[in-house]
């Protein structure tokens, strides 16, 4: 039991973080601006031990804000799905830049330890697969992603010269593709996108050919390793992959949602996105000797979970 301020808690991902704290008896503060995420998403965690802020972490936060010390501060704050990411490029680059400066230096005053939420996008369009925490990366620094993938390794970089630097504990985790009930229906990524075309009975958008891959993770696995990067020992300026290496094509994936609905397969091809990754799987070697994690929530078990979710918000 401790104290933890985490960023984007409002988010997908963040809320589902903040709803295990105060189940495991934290204290959680939390600051989100609400650009992609709803503070309809912590109606199951609301309670005195929860202190939620409306607040850009891109502008540094008056000390005052919280009455409280924090143990541990965890950054989540960002936009993640292309769409919105490329909406809101300025204030993407922002957050994960100055943003992450500022929850740093939040953490330092207090003397909490530091998790820096960052992506598999750092790798970009990889040559290797899969890909492994020593991979550098193929990402185009000027292109459509780049306002997400460049800021997002420029918040590693600023993560690992704080650590070196100061006398901060801070840890890198590498979120490949999660997946799970809050994400928004209308957030544009493909796990959205198939659940809800294929609940209205419409033909399922696959991009390209249908050949590019992804490794798609159940939010509860995502969150399990979450908590303990934020809990375990000797894990100061590390990197870690958290992912799930069951790798798809996205044709693959479309059959695997279809099925779990039990609607036939009907496909209407897209242009590919510029800069689409061709191929993504995270090495999780790391995550498994240092963290004692695996995923556990296989893909059908974790769509059912999901469909369920949005079946009721579907129209
Ligand atoms: N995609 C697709 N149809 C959609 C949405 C996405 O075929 O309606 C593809 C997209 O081109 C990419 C993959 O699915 O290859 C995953 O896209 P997403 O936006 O979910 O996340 P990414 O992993 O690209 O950040």
């Amino acid at each position: 039991m401790a104290n933890a301020l985490i960023t984007g808690g409002a988010g997908f991902i963040g809320s589902h973080l903040v709803e295990r704290l105060i189940k495991e008896g934290w204290t959680v503060g939390v600051l989100d601006n609400l650009s992609t995420g709803s503070w309809d998403n912590l109606d199951l965690a609301q309670g005195p031990s929860l202190i939620a802020k409306t607040w850009d972490v891109s502008v540094p936060w008056p000390t005052e804000k919280f009455d409280i010390k924090w143990d541990v501060v965890v950054h989540l704050a960002s936009p993640a799905s292309p769409i919105h990411y490329q909406r809101l490029s300025l204030e993407t680059l922002r957050v994960n830049s100055r943003g992450t400066e500022n929850a740093i230096e939040a953490a330092l005053r207090d003397g909490a330890r530091f998790v820096y939420g960052s992506t598999s996008e750092t790798y970009g369009d990889p040559e290797v697969s899969p890909q492994p925490e020593t991979y550098w990366g193929r990402v185009n620094p000027v292109g459509p992603r780049a306002c997400y993938d460049e800021s997002k390794r420029y918040g590693e970089a600023l993560t690992m010269e704080y650590w070196r630097r100061t006398a901060i504990d801070a840890r890198i985790i590498r979120f490949f593709n999660c997946y799970g009930p809050r994400m928004q229906l209308d957030d544009g990524r493909v796990v959205p996108n198939f659940i809800r075309q294929a609940l209205l009975g419409e033909p399922l958008t696959v991009y390209g050919d249908g050949s590019q891959t992804r490794s798609f993770c159940y939010v509860s696995d995502t969150v399990e390793a979450i908590y303990r990067m934020m809990t375990g020992s000797k894990l100061a300026g590390h990197v870690i992959n958290i992912g799930n290496p069951w790798e798809m094509t996205i044709r693959e994936f479309a059959q695997a949602v279809s099925a779990a609905i039990e609607v036939p397969l009907q496909i209407e091809y897209r242009p590919l996105p510029q800069d689409d990754p061709t191929q993504r799987r995270p090495d999780i070697q790391k995550a498994e000797q240092l963290l004692g994690w695996r995923p556990v929530v296989d893909l059908p078990e974790g769509l059912i979970k999901t469909i369920r979710y949005f079946r009721s918000r579907v129209r």
